[in-house]
């Protein structure tokens, strides 16, 4: 059930969003769904897009103002060849085939999340009275990375008569600006020109370079052709052409075949390499490339399904949101998981901490090869974040930057962006929480320990010691509408648990492996008494408290200002961001986003349950939910406690957010990090799974009106099913060797011969 989103309309409103939603990507290679033939009324707006995950150029940052330390400079992901093209006229007068909504005679799209690919199946009918059906299939490859391919079958209904179909790959291509949009790019719209285009054999064959970042990248691709076609190719300066003319009777198809390699990860010979993909793929047709998308995807199902029976339309969500996922993780050392994914230019392709706290958690417990390539970018970013470090005036240390592609700092407002220093906290979550679950202490030895020490290391530079605690001054935590803070609590809880950890696997490594440790730590120069004010600082690390209401307040000072006036703020005056100055919104008592509920969902031991629910009543009233990165907290942290409905309803506006476009700008790109919180909603929250030293526990619960949900989690090498009806709870490992885990406090083994079955608690 449920596993294609279809879309029947053809409405000029929503084919902007469709093109974010109808995507498809590997990690490596993502493609709007854009219409192959374009829009025939010039009055819809498109953003057309192919883009190479941190195929990026550089540009300048304009500044009024230029600071000290300010990024001069910024990367920027590039919208690349387009090999979409594909044109089609018909009849002696070559009537040329374009959607509109008079011409349709049946329409229907559909996204097929089982089998990895789309479609467009459309019954036509041509100004003069000529129909003809066409069916267009498209898919970006699993298993062959650089490969983009189109199937197009047209078939006549009412004449028989000329038909000619012109392909076209086109390397004059733009960025998408939007001056108005803080999350879109403003200018630098053209960063790409054409160096080659020309026709090699069967091939055509272009190439790009960026205009700064010097960055080339290759479109290669071929034709098949089955019936009996005249085919002509031409090669213009900065696209190339394949026109095909034959005569139609009968169905007739057309297989397009693009091949997109970049210096980024092939070697400088970009068409050779091109072309030898191509040679490699020429035994398969388009149907084998089908089957290894279906073989694929049902492995990552297999691993990562969730059901939630009897709801199609949250079903349809979970579903699409886990696929986005899938289709956007990078998995190589030069690309993560932007913002936006592959599917759009929003926040220009960059890698925040959605990845570490949204996403990684989806992908370390379904796919933890994936998780592990996410954690290997950042570690081979860390030279960069030790540099970052040095220039904002910290002697040691690495600061991770705010975002970014190639590893530099990419914001230029630095109140929430170079000032959001929780992030380099978040990135050593992400590495304890990965020891949490693989336990795999070379990996610790190899690239964790170094992270964890280094961003350790940032703490014990930014933070002081003011009457006998450790204070961190002048940051800005997740909430975008409070900026430079003393002692945001959620960027010193994560310190905190940074530093605590960082001295943990110090001693933890010195028994793994002496010798390799020790150089290590000639290498880094760490020392014991180093470790050892670590842990100091961990212990006297200061979380505010507020005796009155107690509660953890945001900040320092965040309680003692005047609450927004939320009742006579009208509907169009939200987002906040696009209404009104910072300084307005940093003087108030309100939220963007899920900040000190954050914390108390990452790290729900460091408070009693009776701060986080009063903290989590407090600040539900001031947050805005203006980030997609909020809704999805605050259903986990009301299933933590007990508010049922609120978690139910905070987890559906998660899991429709794209698909209904409920922040309407779905156009940009898809809200990735959203996507996970969905997951995370259902796994983390309704079923209380926690990842923590004592390894895997659940307390599950049954939001009202469902009758049963399931999903899978992957855990140190078992793969567990988890069902949750009325009726009960059960847990079946179905690979893997039996498991000591925590259900409802109570420890368990989980063991191969029958499914662990208990009644549902409160
Ligand atoms: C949020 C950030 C987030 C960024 C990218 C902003 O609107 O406030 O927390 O990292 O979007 O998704």
């Amino acid at each position: 059930m449920s596993w294609s989103i279809a879309n029947q309309g053809l409405s000029a409103d929503t084919l902007l969003n469709l093109e974010s939603i109808f995507a498809l990507g590997n990690g490596y290679l993502g493609v709007r769904g854009n219409f192959e033939e374009g829009y025939s009324d010039k009055e819809i707006r498109s953003i057309r897009g192919t883009y190479l995950n941190a195929f990026h150029d550089v540009i300048d940052i304009p500044y009024g103002e230029k600071l000290f330390a300010f990024p001069g400079t910024q990367q920027k992901l590039v919208n690349i060849i387009d090999s979409q093209g594909i044109n089609i006229y018909i009849g002696e007068d070559m009537e040329p085939f374009a959607l509109t909504a008079e011409s349709v005679l049946a329409y229907e799209r559909n996204l097929h999340l089982d089998k990895g690919y789309s479609e467009r199946k459309i019954h036509w009918k041509s100004p003069s009275g000529k129909e003809l059906k066409l069916h267009f299939r498209r898919l970006v490859s699993f298993t062959t990375r650089e490969l983009f391919a189109i199937h197009l079958t047209v078939e006549p209904v009412n004449f028989t008569g000329p038909i000619r179909v012109v392909s076209r790959v086109n390397g004059d291509v733009s960025n998408y600006t939007n001056p108005n949009d803080p999350r879109v790019a403003a200018g630098h719209s053209k960063r790409l020109s054409v160096v080659a285009c020309e026709v090699r054999g069967e091939y055509v064959c272009l190439e790009n370079e960026t205009m700064a970042s010097a960055l080339r990248t290759s479109c290669v691709t071929r034709h098949e052709w089955e019936g009996e076609w005249q085919v002509e190719t031409q090669a213009g300066e900065t696209d190339a052409t394949v026109t095909a003319t034959a005569s139609l009777s009968g169905p007739l198809s057309l297989t397009k075949w693009n091949v997109y390699t970049d210096t980024l990860r092939h070697e400088q010979m970009l068409v050779d390499t091109g072309i030898q993909v191509q040679e490699s793929l020429k035994h398969l047709s388009f149907e084998d490339m089908l089957e290894q998308q279906e073989h694929y995807l049902a492995d990552f199902w297999k691993r990562s399904d969730v059901v939630i029976e009897n709801d199609l339309s949250l079903q349809e969500g979970i579903r699409f949101n886990l696929y986005q996922l899938l289709q956007s993780a990078g998995r190589d050392a030069h690309s993560n998981i932007s913002a936006k994914g592959l599917s759009g230019e929003g926040y220009e392709g960059h890698y925040f901490w959605d990845t570490e706290i949204y996403m990684f958690p989806v992908f370390l417990m379904t796919s933890p090869d994936l998780a592990r390539q996410l954690l290997l970018y950042r570690y081979s970013k860390l030279e960069e974040a030790r540099e970052r470090a040095k220039e904002m005036g910290h002697a040691q240390g690495a600061l991770f930057p705010w975002r970014t592609i190639s590893g530099t700092e990419c914001s230029s407002f630095f109140p929430s962006g170079t000032a959001q220093y929780h992030i380099s906290a978040d990135v050593a979550y992400s590495f304890i929480q990965y020891h949490l679950a693989e336990e795999d202490d070379a990996f610790l030895l190899q690239y964790g320990a170094e992270v964890l020490f280094e961003t350790a290391r940032l703490w014990m530079e930014i933070g002081h010691y003011y009457e006998d605690k450790f204070h961190i001054d002048e940051v800005t935590g997740p909430d975008e509408y409070t900026c430079l803070v003393n002692n945001n609590y959620y960027t010193n809880v994560m310190a905190k648990h940074n530093l605590k950890w960082a001295a943990r696997i110090f001693a933890r490594l010195q028994k793994y492996d002496e010798a390799a440790f020790q150089a290590l730590c000639v290498r880094l120069h760490v020392t014991g008494p180093e470790a050892d004010s670590w842990l100091k600082a961990a212990n006297d690390m200061l979380l505010p408290y507020d005796e009155k209401l107690g509660i953890n307040p945001q900040d320092d000072t965040f309680l003692r200002k005047a609450v927004w006036d939320f009742e006579n703020t009208p509907p169009e005056k939200h987002p906040l961001l696009l209404h009104y100055h910072p300084l307005t919104l940093y003087r108030y008592q309100v939220c963007k986003q899920a900040d000190t509920v954050l914390a108390h969902y990452l790290l729900e031991d460091e408070q009693s349950q009776e701060t986080i629910r009063k903290s989590y009543d407090y600040y539900e009233q001031i947050t805005t939910h203006d980030s997609s990165l909020s809704s999805c907290i605050f259903s986990i942290m009301a299933s933590k406690i007990g508010y049922k409905d609120k978690a139910y309803n905070y987890f559906i506006e998660t899991a429709r957010l794209d698909l209904d476009n409920t922040h309407g700008n779905t156009k940009d790109g898809l809200h990735l990090a959203n996507m996970g919180g969905t997951w995370m909603a259902i796994v983390y929250g309704f079923a209380g799974t926690r990842l923590k030293e004592n390894g895997l526990s659940l307390a599950p619960s049954l939001p009202a009106g469902w009758q049963k949900y399931n999903f899978r989690l992957t855990f140190r090498g078992r793969l567990i099913a988890v069902t949750i009806r009325e009726k009960g709870v059960e847990l079946e490992l179905l690979e893997g060797e039996t498991l000591e885990l925590t259900l409802y406090g109570q420890s368990l083994t989980l063991g191969n011969e029958k499914p662990l079955t208990q009644a549902l608690q409160a």
